[in-house]
């Protein structure tokens, strides 16, 4: 089956703006690469800040209307939005799979459906949701906050695009979306689905384009009340500094080193290939990802073991073939920043447990990177502080619980965490002590409405659920609305 992007180059050259598709103000185009084949696979619009300015006018325009609709005409359409998501979900695996190498089985059963819960979750939120309760006699409403502009990254494109315009369209809020330049595919897709589903012209828009450019011009425009970002922390920094002079909002998701804290009782065989697995979806490329495994000094050869197994098994290859498990990396600067990260971890002396320098064997093309597993990996180590956004993982040795969450600590980061033991008393003591948005204890299932984001320098703000829909709130207090009481002085 092939996409309809190999099949019409010219549907992706466009904008998706006011309801409709246009010609950006520009001729150039950026080409799409796909990682399995490094083929050119599309051109895509190489946006303006006339673009932005274009879409940013309709998304203004629309906001009367929009944020005064009632809760449940906007619990329609993103019903509508999650339906035809369900209906055409083998073309937008098909496209993930074509534009960021997901190998079709985790497209298909986590990049689409996963997506598609962002959208069931805005809407769901909407019957129960209180958009204004009272407190004494003042009123508390919530209000939608404006216009949005929403940056997302290449790694979950279609989740990650969900996971802002599902909530920030449920708060009534309109938006300008700027995908990824490198895995933009999936988001045209998205538009045609949201047009389809028949959202008014000018509530959600579409400008494709590099960051410095598209995505500068959203963070700096005077007309957006609030940018929402997910990626690196460098790209997050320029958007704060370029949104400062406009005092609109900010939150950022951004990169993570999350620990995985394997207690003394853990069930070692179950936690350690569970571990792995963990790390390695998506092939490592999780902003999430559990990638320093922190395990007990005296279990650390039995740890290895279990890891060299669990990773030599894996199958990485085409990833349209159903056995493969995991593609190509998405791109050709991340597959070199995986390189550079597994010679620094060479270089510092970690222990190469599997995996290694270099594409997996028999591909000459496509960014196929070789499940690497490092130990005795030391915390100052660089492959234990960067993220590397691969398949590799550090397994790090500690000797007591307290030297064990000191290192989940060690580090800039503190988006994820992972604690593993038997006794949930004990998991729930050491959750409580590493300084992370989100701690999973003994690998639960992924839960759309719990808070995810970031402390430290892995942003700020929450998205998903109720926290993800208050994102794109104001908060307005309506004092005397139950009728005046007797005056007081105020400041
Ligand atoms: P990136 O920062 O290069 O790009 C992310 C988005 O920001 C893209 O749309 C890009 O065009 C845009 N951008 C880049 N420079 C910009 C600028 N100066 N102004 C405005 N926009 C700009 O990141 P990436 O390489 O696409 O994604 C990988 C990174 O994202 C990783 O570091 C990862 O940890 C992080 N990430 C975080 C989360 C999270 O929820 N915390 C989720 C996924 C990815």
């Amino acid at each position: 089956m092939t996409t309809q992007f190999s099949n019409n180059p010219q549907t992706s050259r466009q904008l998706y703006i006011n309801g409709g598709w246009s010609a950006p103000s520009n001729a150039a185009t950026l080409p799409v690469i796909n990682p399995a084949t490094e083929e050119i696979v599309a051109e895509i619009a190489q946006g303006t800040s006339a673009d932005v300015d274009r879409a940013v006018a309709a998304a203004r325009a629309a906001f009367a209307g929009w944020s005064t609709t009632s809760a449940q005409s906007r619990a329609l359409v993103l019903g509508k939005i999650h339906e035809l998501m369900l209906e055409r979900k083998e073309v937008l695996a098909q496209t993930l799979s074509l534009e960021m190498g997901a190998s079709i089985n985790s497209a298909r059963a986590m990049q689409v459906p996963l997506a598609a819960e962002h959208v069931r979750v805005a809407r769901d939120l909407l019957s129960t949701y209180r958009f204004q309760t009272v407190q004494g006699g003042t009123a508390i409403e919530r209000e939608p906050i404006g216009v949005c502009g929403l940056i997302t990254p290449w790694n979950w494109p279609l989740y990650q695009i969900t996971a802002k315009v599902a909530p920030a369209i449920a708060a009534g809020c309109t938006v300008v979306l700027k995908p990824s330049e490198l895995s933009p595919l999936s988001a045209l897709l998205f538009a045609q689905l949201v047009h389809d589903a028949g959202l008014p012209p000018g509530v959600f828009n579409l400008v494709n384009g590099s960051g410095h450019e598209v995505g500068a011009a959203m963070a700096a425009h005077p007309d957006i009340d609030m940018i929402s970002i997910t990626g690196s922390n460098r790209a997050g920094a320029l958007v704060a500094q370029a949104a400062a002079h406009t005092v609109k909002r900010v939150t950022q998701e951004l990169g993570g080193k999350s620990p995985n804290i394997l207690l003394p009782d853990a069930d070692f065989a179950k936690a350690v290939p569970l571990g792995v697995m963990s790390a390695f979806r998506n092939v490592g490329q999780s902003c999430s990802a559990p990638t320093r495994m922190i395990v007990p000094k005296d279990r650390l050869a039995q740890v290895e073991a279990l890891a060299a197994a669990t990773a030599n098994a894996i199958i990485v290859g085409d990833p349209r073939s159903e056995d493969t498990v995991l593609g190509p990396i998405a791109n050709e600067a991340q597959f070199n920043r995986v390189q550079t990260m597994i010679e620094a971890g060479l270089k510092e002396g970690a222990k190469l447990v599997c995996g290694g320098l270099g594409r997996v064997q028999g591909y000459e093309k496509g960014f196929y990177a070789r499940p690497t597993v490092f130990s005795d990996v030391d915390s100052a180590m660089r492959i234990a502080q960067e993220e590397i956004f691969g398949p590799v993982l550090c397994i790090i040795p500690y000797e007591t619980v307290d030297e064990a969450v000191a290192i989940a600590n060690d580090t800039v980061y503190g988006l994820g965490a992972h604690v593993q033991s038997q006794n949930l008393d004990l998991a729930r003591a050491v959750a409580s002590r590493i300084r992370a948005g989100q701690v999973h204890v003994n690998h639960p299932a992924w839960d759309p409405m719990a808070p995810f984001g970031g402390y430290k320098r892995s942003g700020n703000g929450r998205e998903y659920g109720v926290y993800g829909l208050e994102e794109y709130l104001e908060t307005k207090a309506i004092i005397g609305f139950c009728g005046a009481s007797e005056s007081t002085p105020h400041t």
